[in-house]
């Protein structure tokens, strides 16, 4: 029997240890903190529609493909666990003022180009599908994006992977080569650079909150809410018991402690397009770190003959789960998936090789200023709502319309 060796069990990780074992492959998974690492703390968002934007036509196609492996992927999860992953079935971003209602239709125009149609919303159609925004909305885009519970998804790949045989194991991985197995998956989240320096993946650094709904207190919305609020972006994911309020967004090594900074500001955004969130109880505030790219695409690919790499997703790793682990297999099958072609590692590993770009080059935004912010929670200039936050001067906080 082929033997796999996966390093990491977070999402990504989990979601191939699964399907590699029930393709036939004895796997065994390391993490010495397992699930703990930013798939825990994530929003769920699945949204990568309602954040396109023009020049930015490959994430949009990544995503586009990411997106369209979800159902299917959740039914065959559901179906072994027994355990329902989805929150909400569409996604609502809105404007607040002028500005964020132009970018609203310049999102619209853009994906329509590649044949996704978004919905444009005035204030009567916003009020009418989402009665408990503020007033002050004036325009919203709707999208048939939707949302998944962070926690349940690793609930029940961990479940799943149990089932179908995959072996776990608490150690920390320190180096490839001493794995005994004919292969190996790296999926160490932010921390793959650690174990192959190469990659140009760096730790973004995201608050988010939880809070929960009391009796009394308005229903929480039905959908996905996005919005930027003083030039700082919001987002508002459904659970069954509440509301998830995220996110910030920082360039700060792997530290992971909650600011109260950050908690501030995430409060008073939310409350300025969801008034009724102070009712709701304060559950739990969060950090994690992000696996970032240079492009805000992964990085999913052959490094040798034996490691394959399954990283770098950035604000979309939820997203890319089901499109992840297919591409993994099909790799480990001596196949590829053409939807994947982009995020080939390649594309940093090959400059590096020829000389024309250090891989310290590519890895550049580790000294970056703070993405979208200052480290003090001080907003930036604006940019447009839908913005992948991770693009040179955007000028956000948060994740800004960018998922998670
Ligand atoms: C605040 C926040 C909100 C987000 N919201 C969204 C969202 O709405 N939608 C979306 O699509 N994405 C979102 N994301 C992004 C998403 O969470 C990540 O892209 C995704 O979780 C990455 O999954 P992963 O499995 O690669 O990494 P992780 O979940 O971080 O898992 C990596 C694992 O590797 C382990 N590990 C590290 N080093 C080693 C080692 N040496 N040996 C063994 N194991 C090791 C760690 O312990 C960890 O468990 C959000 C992220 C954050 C922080």
């Amino acid at each position: 029997m082929r033997t796999l060796a996966v390093v990491g069990g977070g999402a990504i990780g989990l979601a191939v240890a699964w399907r590699a074992a029930e393709a036939g492959w004895s796997v065994t998974l390391s993490d010495p903190e397992i699930a703990a690492g930013a798939s825990w703390v994530a929003g769920g968002m699945l949204a990568p529609l309602s954040e396109g934007w023009p020049g930015e036509e490959r994430v949009l196609g990544f995503g586009a493909a990411a997106l369209a492996r979800w159902p299917g992927f959740a039914e065959r999860l559901t179906a072994r666990t027994g355990i329902p992953l989805f929150v909400a079935d569409q996604t609502l971003t809105v404007a607040l003022d002028q500005a964020d209602a132009a970018d609203l239709r310049t999102i619209a125009d853009f994906v329509a180009g590649y044949g996704h149609e978004l919905r444009l919303l005035d204030r009567a159609g916003v009020r009418e599908r989402e009665p408990g925004l503020a007033r002050t909305v004036r325009a919203g885009l709707l999208a048939d994006e939707p949302a998944i519970d962070n926690r349940a998804l690793i609930t029940a790949l961990r479940a799943a992977a149990e089932m179908a045989g995959v072996r776990v194991d608490a150690d920390r991985v320190d180096d490839l080569a001493a794995l005994d197995a004919d292969r190996v998956v790296l999926a160490a989240g932010a921390a793959s650079a650690r174990l192959r320096p190469e990659l140009p993946v760096r730790p973004v650094k995201g608050e988010i909150l939880r809070l929960r709904h009391r009796p009394g207190a308005a229903p929480a919305p039905g959908r996905v809410i996005r919005a930027r609020v003083h030039g700082r972006a919001l987002y508002l994911v459904p659970r069954g018991d509440g509301i998830v309020v995220g996110a910030t967004q920082y360039e700060a090594g792997f530290d992971t402690a909650v600011t109260v900074g950050g908690v501030r500001d995430l409060i008073a955004d939310a409350e300025a397009v969801f008034p009724a969130i102070a009712e709701y109880e304060f559950a739990e505030a969060s950090a994690g770190s992000r696996p970032g790219s240079p492009d805000n695409l992964p990085l999913i690919g052959a490094l040798d003959d034996r490691v394959i790499a399954a990283t770098g997703h950035g604000r979309n790793g939820m997203l890319a789960v089901p499109l992840t682990a297919d591409a993994v297999l099909a790799l480990l099958d001596g196949d590829s998936l053409l939807e994947t072609e982009v995020a080939d590692p390649g594309r940093f590993l090959a400059r590096t090789t020829a000389g024309s770009t250090s891989a310290a080059a590519d890895r550049s935004p580790r000294t970056r200023e703070p993405v979208g912010a200052t480290a003090d929670g001080t907003p930036h200039t604006r940019g447009p709502v839908h913005a992948a936050a991770d693009r040179p001067g955007d000028g956000f906080r948060t994740d800004t319309g960018g998922i998670g």
